[in-house]
């Protein structure tokens, strides 16, 4: 089983904390969709399996005309071996969405949103820059109700403008709509975005660490009682609604990435685009692909396998170590990992290494504690 990732670098305007490749200039649109399609044909040896997964990201994919998101799903089934229940997941941001849109999404075979939902208060949403607001993204979820069953609400929390009081209306909405899956991330500030900027320039407060941890713990404990599986450190779901796409990605199967900064991951090396429209575009159409590889290193490939691993409620698997890393090494990690077994960051259950509640608030400290 592989996947295929097609980023689209357009967005309406700039959100605040936006760390991710995108142009607001949608002008080199019809350009960019048919250098993507000819990617996906000059790099069609580069995955032998059959596509289980396609996942439109970005930027943001829904402000592409349908046309487009037709012609590149009738044009990677055409070069590549699609299955027939093929997960297909669009990216969409609310005020995008309308019953018409969502007809033709259908019709293309879409059958998975993630829906850039962010927030369901006014006021964090401009402070966001998004480019909706609270009752666009109710009733984008309520069209979205009408034709599909699978998609998934994004939520932030941790903002500086968000109350624990607050953060739990928003939870509580989304829970109102009955979703399927919630991706909820803790609010990062990146060095090179318009936040990072007004942060160092102290026009806006830093992250408060245990504000954030609270939120977490919040969102941990209601998720947990209205019946969703915690199966990744951001990602809840109802049973078998898990994102296959991005479970794959945590199991390390292999993808393609088209577009512009797009990642592709082939078992032993990872390679990424040049993150520049103009330039992919260019470079495409001069069969001149500007992609960058890095070939893993034994001891790359752990610590990645840790990091993953440990982020996902399955866990660190010790046989897979001792299988694919050795003894040695088997022996050094269980070494590494008594110190937070007792402080009950993490327990072991038969031969797997999980997190507990506690350690999820620290998982990206204690995965570089174990790294090799
Ligand atoms: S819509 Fe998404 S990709 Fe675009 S700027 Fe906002 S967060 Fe970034």
């Amino acid at each position: 089983m592989a996947g295929i990732y097609i980023h689209i670098p357009f967005c309406k305007q700039a959100c605040l904390y936006c760390n991710f490749h995108f142009s607001t200039n949608k002008k080199l649109i019809p350009q960019l969709v048919n250098a993507i399609a000819k990617e996906a044909f000059l790099r069609q040896d580069y995955l032998t399996e059959t596509i289980e997964t396609i996942y439109f990201g970005g930027g943001t994919p829904s402000i592409l005309p349908t046309s487009d998101i037709v012609f590149l799903i009738d044009e990677i089934k055409k070069i590549f071996e699609v299955n027939s229940n093929t997960e297909i997941t669009l990216e969409a941001n609310p005020d995008d969405i309308d019953e018409a849109n969502l007809v033709a999404w259908k019709k293309a075979g879409i059958n998975r949103f993630s829906l850039g939902i962010q927030s369901f208060i006014d006021a964090e949403l401009q402070w966001m820059n998004r480019s909706h607001n609270a009752k666009q993204a109710k009733h984008c979820i309520d069209l979205i109700k009408k034709y599909f069953t699978n998609y998934s609400i994004d939520l932030i929390f941790g903002s500086q403008l968000l109350s624990n009081e607050d953060w739990l209306v928003n939870i509580k909405t989304a829970l109102s709509f009955n979703p399927p899956h919630l991706s909820c991330y803790a609010l990062t500030i990146e060095e090179k975005t318009v936040l990072g900027n007004k942060v160092s320039k102290k026009v806006i407060s830093n992250i408060d660490n245990e504000k954030q941890a609270q939120q977490f713990n919040i969102l941990m404990k209601e998720l947990a009682i209205a019946g969703f599986h915690h199966y990744e450190i951001s990602n809840y779901a109802q049973p078998n609604f898990e994102s296959k796409h991005n479970s794959s990605y945590w199991q390390s199967k292999h993808y393609l990435g088209l577009g512009p900064s797009a990642h592709s991951f082939n078992g032993s090396t990872r390679s990424w685009n040049i993150a520049n429209n103009a330039l992919y575009i260019q470079s495409i159409e001069n069969n001149n692909l500007q992609i960058e590889t890095e070939e893993l290193t034994t001891t790359q490939q752990l610590n990645e396998y840790i990091m993953i691993a440990l982020r996902t409620s399955g866990g660190i698997n010790l046989n897979i170590i001792e299988e694919r890393f050795g003894v040695t090494i088997l022996l050094e990690l269980k070494n590494k990992i008594t110190a937070w077994l007792q402080a009950n960051h993490i327990e072991q259950k038969n031969n797997f290494i999980q997190l507990t509640n506690l350690g999820k608030l620290y998982a990206d400290g204690i995965a570089a504690d174990l790294f090799f």
